[in-house]
């Protein structure tokens, strides 16, 4: 039988602005998840102000009871976090009601299912305060590149490739995805992917085996209520070590701390800090913070999780973030620190402009 992962996340309300939610909030998702018949187990846990659900079970993806619980979770979580007057409570359930498939309503879902290898091993990362595209580099380099994944050079089944799935996420009317396999086609997947707020990686299968190694929370930008969502605090699941790349591979790339998009108001461009689960978010709203967990599965049954960046290895990692986090923010609205205007979540520059419009005036010709 076969075991499926579901991974979904949530802003339903935090502490002291965007910060992390309260340990209420977060009891009451656990209590209702926990009560559920339907999963095999699970795992809770916050990054930033995001809550995160991780479920198995054999109802395969896009399951419509695995993603009414998950909606049912959040929805119980909003109520407390209305009673504590958390900020911004509620605020990722864009839809009034479920109906049907928790994408496109405001979680970030990514989905893996799988018959289980006899040691099934797999990584969680999950990142607040930046959107998918801010794993386009570190997958193309843990799954592309020798530099960071030596089982390209070294394993028979890794020397095959991967194929990656890429979607248009600007494209508004319905899925518009391509598939590039690597080696073969690199440069074509680097030249879509340096674009991470349009073309982002969706999944990566094996060559060898045709199995999926990835599951990345990418949507096209929905438009629900005139609220654009599929855009922020993105999760993903990957397979891990046999034809897949080792762990250490896969977190290898994250040592970069490389630009992405968010930060303060979803409009700025801050470097991607690699963090312990549970962390909180501070400096300017920031900067984008990523975790990642390592987990087994039997059965169905997760072990506990591995927290993979709460080591040594980590922490000058971490002055490194800091440190270019301080360089980009010197440069405070100038240029490459904030997003281009079809990219900013809030309008107050676009009204501007619109009103200093009229006081353009184009001189006459000498
Ligand atoms: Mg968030």
């Amino acid at each position: 039988m076969k075991t499926t992962l579901s991974l979904i996340k949530a802003d339903i309300g935090s502490i002291g602005g965007h910060v992390t939610p309260s340990k209420q909030v977060l009891a009451a998702v656990k209590n209702y998840i926990a009560g559920s018949k339907l999963i095999l187990s699970h795992h809770i846990f916050s990054i930033g102000d995001d809550i995160a659900i991780l479920m198995t079970h054999n109802l395969g993806k896009n399951n419509e009871a695995i993603h009414r619980l998950a909606w049912c979770a959040f929805e119980d979580g909003t109520r407390v976090a209305k009673e504590q007057g958390l900020y911004g409570a509620g605020q990722d359930l864009l839809a009034d009601a479920f109906s049907g498939n928790i994408r496109g309503l405001g979680p970030a879902v990514a989905e893996l299912e799988f018959e289980e290898r006899p040691n099934e091993t797999f990584v969680v990362l999950a990142a607040d305060k930046t959107d998918p595209g801010a794993y386009n580099l570190p997958l193309y380099l843990g799954f592309a590149d020798p530099m960071h994944n030596s089982g390209l050079m070294l394993s028979p089944k890794m020397s095959q490739g991967f194929r990656f799935t890429i979607m248009d996420v600007e494209h508004t009317d319905g899925d518009r995805v391509i598939e590039l396999k690597v080696p073969e086609e690199l440069y074509d997947l680097a030249c879509l992917l340096r674009d991470n707020q349009r073309f982002v990686v969706e999944g990566i299968y094996s060559a060898a085996t045709q199995e999926q190694a990835v599951a990345v929370s990418t949507t096209r930008l929905h438009n629900i209520a005139g609220t654009y969502t599929g855009k922020d605090d993105p999760v993903v699941l990957v397979r891990v070590q046999g034809e897949f790349p080792a762990t250490g591979e896969v977190l290898s790339p994250f040592r970069i701390a490389h630009y992405v998009a968010g930060f303060m108001r979803g409009s700025h461009v801050g470097p991607l800090m690699p963090v312990k689960v549970n962390s909180t978010v501070s400096y300017f709203d920031g900067p984008p913070v990523v975790c990642a967990q390592g987990f087994c599965v039997r059965n169905g049954i997760l072990t506990e999780g591995v927290d993979l960046f709460d080591h040594p290895f980590w922490d000058s990692i971490r002055v490194k973030a800091t440190e270019k986090a301080i360089a980009i923010r010197e440069q405070g609205f100038s240029g490459a620190a904030m997003l281009g205007m079809n990219e900013l979540e809030y309008g107050g520059i676009k009204e501007k402009l619109e009103k200093l419009e009229t006081r353009f005036k184009v001189r006459e010709k000498n």
